[in-house]
């Protein structure tokens, strides 16, 4: 008899910013509406407009033969050498560790799976679902969360950091999303320099996500691991997906720090070259274009504008949400995410579109067994005014909210 082919684990892996996808696609058809989609960071999906310049890039870089070429299993030299001038320090990393993947989702899974079984790692809670899951996914590893607070503008309690790392067995790693995803807070250089700490005293290494270190508003100053770090090891994850933006480029990166002077660390590097190895390597043309785009005088004033607008938007959606009650909202620092945090959540039934909207969310409810209350409620913001958000709880918080785009 065939065995059974579904993983025991299965219901950890999850990703609720698509997984509402799916509700909303079918509360549309049921409905005959148009959903407004803010679950998503994607600009272009949204409806910016790539620039005619960048496509111009794409287009000559594909006419190369080199473009239609494996690259190292590390990535493309000339852009590991360029991402090393440009957003790295040449004190504390070399292009050889400098890895490029499909994807910082790629590299997200690959960092975290090829981490010993019993390893744990410090997780923020709200995080951006893939840590958390791409470690579910590796039977054994596991990860401890340390809280963000929204009554200190999503900033973490460092004495909670510290006794967490210090009095639970294996934690090898604390990881910090900076700018921050899904709150858009951008932290305190004292506060990353103290987390810093906190990893140096404990033999930890630190893996910092900053995807979105280009994207600050403005007036508010960003610090990247690389300036901070020292000699403690650790990576900075970085990608197109966000600035350029390329989303569908599939194209991220890691920068290593310090790996020559632990040799535990290098060897788990060595892992993940390993893993990558397996695959041969990830997509030529993105990381072909990436110096070309970055150096275009055309990229700063571009980015400068869409970060205005995320920030004219996000000091709007402060002042709307300020003034309705039960909701508490916090002023991002950058990015194109807002959390509405939802207090005392009524478990009310908002008035659907249709019958038979109501009547599939009612089903959805009933079949889903004890649904999060803010799950609850983005099904009825969906059914009732066609709008689609990620419940905060989605994000591995114990609070309830919603996060929405300013795309
Ligand atoms: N890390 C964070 C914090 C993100 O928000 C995202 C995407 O939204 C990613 C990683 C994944 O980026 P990529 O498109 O490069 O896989």
């Amino acid at each position: 008899m065939r065995q059974n082919l579904l993983r025991a684990d299965n219901k950890l892996l999850n990703y609720p910013i698509r997984e509402v996808v799916t509700i909303g696609k079918a509360l549309e058809k049921l409905g005959h509406f148009k959903m407004t989609w803010e679950n998503i960071g994607d600009p272009i999906t949204a409806g910016e407009q790539m620039p005619e310049w960048i496509k111009e890039i794409v287009r000559e870089n594909s006419t190369t033969d080199e473009a239609f070429a494996y690259t190292d299993t590390r990535g493309y030299l000339p852009t590991r050498q360029y991402v090393l001038d440009n957003f790295s320090n040449e004190k504390i990393c070399t292009v050889e560790d400098i890895l490029f993947f499909n994807g910082l989702g790629e590299a997200i899974n690959k960092v975290i799976n090829n981490l010993p079984r019993e390893a744990r790692i410090l997780v923020p809670s709200p995080t951006y679902p893939s840590h958390a899951t791409a470690e579910a996914m590796h039977a054994g590893c596991s990860f401890i969360s340390y809280h963000l607070d929204p009554a200190n503008n999503w900033e973490p309690d460092l004495q909670e950091i510290e006794n967490k790392v210090k009095y639970n067995d294996h934690v090898v790693a604390i990881l910090v999303i900076n700018p921050n995803n899904p709150t858009g807070r951008v932290f305190n250089r004292e506060t990353l320099e103290s987390i810093v700490k906190i990893a140096k005293d404990n033999d930890c290494f630190l893996i910092f996500d900053e995807i979105y270190h280009s994207m600050v508003f403005d007036g508010v100053e960003n610090t990247l691991l690389h300036e901070i770090i020292g000699d403690v090891p650790g990576i900075s994850m970085k990608g197109i997906s966000k600035d350029i933006p390329w989303p569908g480029s599939r194209c991220g990166w890691i920068e290593v720090y310090n790996a020559e002077k632990d040799d535990d660390f290098r060897d788990f590097i060595q892992m993940i070259l390993l893993a990558k190895m397996l695959e041969v390597c990830s997509t030529t043309l993105p990381q072909m274009i990436l110096p070309h785009v970055y150096s275009a005088p055309e990229f700063e004033p571009y980015l400068t504008e869409r970060i205005k607008k995320y920030h004219r938007r996000a000091s709007e959606a402060v002042e709307y949400f300020s003034t309705i009650p039960n909701m508490r909202v916090t002023m991002p620092g950058g990015v194109f995410y807002f959390v509405v945090e939802l207090i005392d959540l009524p478990r009310a039934k908002l008035s659907a579109k249709t019958k038979t909207v109501r009547l599939y969310i009612d089903d959805l409810l009933a079949s889903s067994g004890d649904v999060a209350p803010d799950f609850q409620f983005a099904y009825e913001l969906m059914g009732s005014e066609g709008v689609c958000v990620v419940p905060l709880s989605g994000f591995g918080s114990s609070l309830n909210g919603f996060r929405m785009t300013l795309l």
